[in-house]
């Protein structure tokens, strides 16, 4: 089975390490493809190269430079299709699911071509007598994405487009899990005819990132991953003098009032637990029924979790696929054993599932945990699987305290028919993403990705005008021009 190649200064590079992973259908655990593991001679050949091309590529007028966005939407919509049976492939999610992420890939890439437009600065005359001032942005330079896994084709696009759209030239390094999305991409992204080195792929792990870290040509990282690993990519990146962006994990509370519309807060509530398999950073992992909600919404969840379809997520009528690997499989079970030792009910059990024609498969089915202690370790730990713990609580002023009590900030939601308790909630949650009737609150590329607390580090989040300002840094020209010194007309 041949290595993946990086793609570097326009050409495609086997790898000459014989440090590699391989990649695993979580389905079927065929083996796919192997991934190397970059050493920081290739992060470094990479750097190199993209700060070459940067010379000219900022000097392109951004009226040519989106020319090529405008060819990659047109190249992505033509191959939507095959790029999403990839994202299944690898990553285990439904059909449906992978169209749905490339979709919100695309989009970026949309509004990324009003850059001419989003990259203006401002002036004032007369800031002083006869003095003006003006604010113009220039690109940074070299920058790279570090991404997670359970978004390969979409997290990547909450950045590399607005960063080449602004003139810099970039590198992305993809999750070793699922490296065969962004290597479909980059296929297009080549025909996308970008000039040599103003787009680089580099694979690998641990070692990869840590040379990116250490790259002085480097000048902005962008990742998107756990909170540990967030941390150390924020502070080691910063204190090597880059600009770093970091959106990490997430522990998402949803509420549910006694006046919310059951059937509909039911079905979202279940799709935001279980759909991607949990594996979203905005997927609900805590139900919180305030009052009388308790007894309707325990059962109403508990039927739809039983009833929801597991399997393999090419084939038809599947609504839930697989967790990523063998290891998340077991770490998830461990955590819902936790939780039923801290005196959980185990209400929907979803270990262990019979998933025909599929029997070695990453396979775990909508599980529900009831009675959480909310000062539990499962109702603290980010789990990442489809699991739901249940709180019961008596007013909203409680809920929203467990919102506000919670490590991870990136979503809470709230479901009613109460403008004023939406209102509240909406004022009082202590989160950057915030659905009212909505389960996953995901922002569209032109708001930010707003995660707060241990869900984000850094001031400018992925999307829109925050990525706008990520990637260019604000230069300021204060002028003078004197009546006298120029020939009168
Ligand atoms: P991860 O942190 O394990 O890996 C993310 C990236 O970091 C990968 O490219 C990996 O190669 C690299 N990496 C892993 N360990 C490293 C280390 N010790 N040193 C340096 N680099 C390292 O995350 P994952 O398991 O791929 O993704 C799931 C996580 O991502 C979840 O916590 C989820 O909440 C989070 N996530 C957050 C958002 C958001 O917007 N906040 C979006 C998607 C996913």
């Amino acid at each position: 089975m041949n290595i993946l190649p990086n793609y570097i200064n326009g050409e495609w590079q086997t790898s000459t390490t014989t440090e590699e992973l391989e990649v695993i259908n979580p389905a079927t655990t065929e083996l796919l493809a192997k991934v190397p593991l970059s050493p920081a001679t290739v992060v470094n050949q990479a750097a190199f190269c993209a700060a070459e091309a940067f010379i000219n590529w900022r000097r392109t007028p951004a009226t040519q430079r989106v020319q090529h966005l405008f060819l990659l939407k047109y190249l992505l919509e033509e191959n939507l299709e095959d790029i999403a049976r990839t994202i299944t492939l690898e990553c285990g999610k439904t059909l449906a699911e992978s169209r749905g992420e490339m979709r919100r890939a695309i989009e970026n890439v949309e509004i990324a071509c009003g850059i001419p437009m989003m990259m203006q600065g401002r002036n004032l005359e007369d800031v002083a007598r006869g003095i003006d001032e003006i604010m113009i942005r220039q690109p940074l330079g070299v920058c790279a994405a570090i991404c997670p896994f359970n978004f390969p084709g979409m997290i990547p696009f909450w950045f590399l487009p607005y960063a080449l759209a602004c003139g810099n030239t970039y590198i992305v390094k993809p999750s070793e899990k699922v490296p065969l999305t962004m290597h479909k991409i980059f296929e297009l992204l080549s025909e996308a005819c970008f000039p040599k080195g103003v787009v680089n792929l580099v694979h690998g792990a641990k070692p990869t990132v840590d040379a990116i870290l250490e790259n002085p040509q480097i000048k902005a990282i962008s990742f998107v991953g756990s909170t540990p690993v967030a941390k150390y990519i924020y502070s080691w990146g910063a204190s090597n003098g880059k600009r770093v962006q970091c959106q990490g994990g997430a522990k998402n509370p949803i509420i549910v009032l006694p006046d919310a519309d059951l059937e509909m807060t039911t079905r979202i509530a279940a799709d935001s637990a279980f759909g991607c398999a949990g594996q979203r950073c905005l997927a609900a992992s805590i139900a919180v029924t305030v009052g009388e909600a308790k007894q309707s919404f325990t059962e109403a969840i508990a039927t739809t979790a039983i009833d929801r379809v597991v399997g393999n997520g090419l084939d038809e009528g599947v609504e839930m696929g697989t967790v990523i690997s063998s290891q998340s499989k077991t770490r998830i079970e461990q955590l819902i054993e936790k939780g039923v030792e801290s005196g959980a009910n185990l209400l929907v059990d979803g270990r262990n599932p019979n998933i025909p024609g599929y029997e070695q498969g990453y396979f775990i089915r909508p599980t529900i945990l009831q009675d959480v202690n909310p000062l539990s370790e499962v109702a603290n730990t980010e789990i990442f699987g489809p699991v739901l713990s249940l709180i019961h609580v008596d007013n909203i002023d409680e809920a929203i305290s467990l919102v506000n009590n919670s490590q991870f900030g990136n979503m809470a939601c709230l479901f009613t028919r109460s403008g004023a308790a939406a209102r509240k909630f909406r004022y009082e949650a202590e989160a950057g993403n915030i659905g009212i009737n909505i389960g996953v609150a995901a922002p569209m590329a032109f708001f930010p990705f707003s995660g707060w607390k241990q869900s984000f580090f850094g001031d400018l989040h992925g999307q829109g005008s925050h990525a706008v300002e990520f990637f260019t840094q604000t230069k300021v020209v204060v002028e003078r021009w004197k009546d006298e010194w120029s020939r009168k007309f």
